[in-house]
């Protein structure tokens, strides 16, 4: 056989390295999100130099319960539905997380953000623990009925692991409003009392909170806000992407409008949708109210590879749809100077540090999102004392916790040198640390 020449081999060589970088990628995507998480932690715990015991007692989840729910679907046929609760830790207070009604929900995926909820509620100091919880199923085969007895299901099968002052589960993706309120009425049914301070997310008319729908994201624009105020950046007339067009996304894109941002990109799992005169936001979420999701948008041109949104020449990327979004592939090609992580573990640790390095300044999950769960706890407090304050009182008191957090966050990135990201798991794991340290072991 004729040897190859030297173009050939060069040829070759680079064949085989892409194809190595696209393995590694496509490894990369199938990471385990919890492995991710603990990648996070370990970097921050070295820093703060935690003994052992001390990771011993808040790195792994507390609890994790799987079961199986029989639902009657109309047709008349038992479906059994796979449901978890995993509850991470408790050392500062009662559980707090959402619940996801996912066709990919895993238990790892759900270990995973239950780390992410101890530490976003310790990072912005509110006095509560993490939790998740998620059925596998599609919720877009589920009639309205179906959904109703699901949502139920799950309450009165792990009935006991809940409540007030245990574990109070809130809204994820796929679920709102309507499946917080089913849950409620269950657990309360359950227990012979009105009990809305079991769940959060509810409407109002149930003892929700004004400002709580739109609260996450009003907590990735205050956290903006401060970013670009150290870049320099003036918000008026920046651009940005946004991924994902769900509660999170659509709220973001609202709020970067009213501060004189162009969104000049918007995506759902139907697809991307780009206008680099800036997309009406009004108008895609009139659309998306309207039909259920984009599909059929008309304001901007259709990308053909939805994901090349996260490579728009932009200033602010929202990444605000499901986990590792951004890997090591795509991440050199990220142009944003903000990542604002509106969803959970959007970026893998391999592309953080690429980003990292290339100067992005990353405004990681459990600071950015964190407006979400500090309204879901000023609802559970509204609750308990039974008296409910405007929103304009709630938007205050989210803006300082936010702010307060942000700036703590970056003045430890500051002092020790660190990213944005392992400043907050720094702060985050020392306050869970002496709460631990300070409880000790019962028995
Ligand atoms: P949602 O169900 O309301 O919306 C999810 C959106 O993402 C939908 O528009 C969906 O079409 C889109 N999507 C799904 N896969 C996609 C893909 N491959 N590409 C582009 N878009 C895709 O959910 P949400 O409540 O907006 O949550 C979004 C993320 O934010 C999740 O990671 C969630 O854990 C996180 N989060 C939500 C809250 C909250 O208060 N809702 C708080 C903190 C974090």
């Amino acid at each position: 056989m004729a040897r190859p020449t030297p173009a050939e081999r060069r040829r070759l060589a680079r064949h085989a390295a892409r194809r190595r970088q696209i393995a590694g990628s496509l490894e990369e995507w199938r990471a385990s999100a919890f492995d991710n998480a603990l990648v996070q932690f370990d970097a921050a715990a070295r820093r703060l130099r935690l003994t052992e015991n001390q990771i011993a007692m808040i790195k792994l989840p507390r609890r994790i319960t799987e079961a199986r729910l029989p639902v009657r679907m109309d047709d008349g046929s038992i479906h059994n539905f796979r449901a978890f609760r995993v509850q991470h830790n408790i050392a500062r207070g009662p559980a707090k997380g959402g619940i996801r009604f996912h066709q990919d929900v895993t238990v790892d995926e759900m270990k995973a953000l239950a780390f992410w909820m101890t530490y976003k509620c310790a990072v912005v100091g509110i006095p509560m623990g993490g939790a998740k919880g998620g059925v596998v199923v599609d919720p877009r085969t589920l009639s309205l009925g179906e959904r109703e007895r699901l949502s139920r299901r799950y309450i009165a099968e792990m009935i006991d692991l809940f409540g007030p002052d245990r574990d109070v589960p809130a809204p994820d993706v796929n679920t709102g409003p309507q499946v917080m309120s089913w849950m409620m009425d269950t657990y309360s049914m359950h227990k012979h009392d009105f009990v809305p301070g079991v769940i959060t997310g509810k409407p109002l008319v149930l003892g929700g909170s004004a400002g709580r729908e739109s609260a996450t994201s009003r907590g990735i624009v205050f956290c903006i806000r401060k970013a670009a105020a150290r870049l320099g950046l003036e918000l008026r007339g920046a651009t940005a992407a946004i991924q994902g067009f769900g509660n999170v996304g659509r709220y973001s894109a609202r709020f970067l409008a009213e501060a004189g941002v162009r969104v000049v990109a918007i995506s759902d799992i139907e697809g991307a949708w780009h206008d680099p005169a800036g997309i009406d936001v009004g108008a895609a979420m009139a659309h998306a109210a309207r039909r259920g999701s984009l599909r059929g948008f008309r304001g901007g041109t259709p990308l053909r590879r939805a994901a090349r949104l996260l490579e728009l020449p932009v200033d602010i990327l929202v990444p605000a749809a499901l986990e590792n979004q951004i890997t090591e592939r795509n991440a050199p090609r990220v142009r944003a100077r903000i990542v604002a992580e509106g969803a959970n573990g959007p970026t893998t640790p391999r592309a953080d540090a690429l980003l990292e390095r290339a100067g992005v300044l990353v405004i990681p999950d459990i600071l950015c999102n964190a407006g979400g769960v500090t309204v879901s706890y000023l609802e559970w407090v509204q609750n308990r004392m039974g008296y409910y304050w405007t929103e304009a009182r709630v938007i205050e008191d989210l803006r300082r916790i936010m702010d307060s957090a942000f700036d703590e966050v970056d003045a430890t990135r500051r002092r020790r040198r660190v990213s944005m990201r392992i400043a907050a798991f720094m702060v985050a794991i020392r306050r869970v640390t002496e709460a631990s340290e300070m409880r000790g072991l019962y028995a």
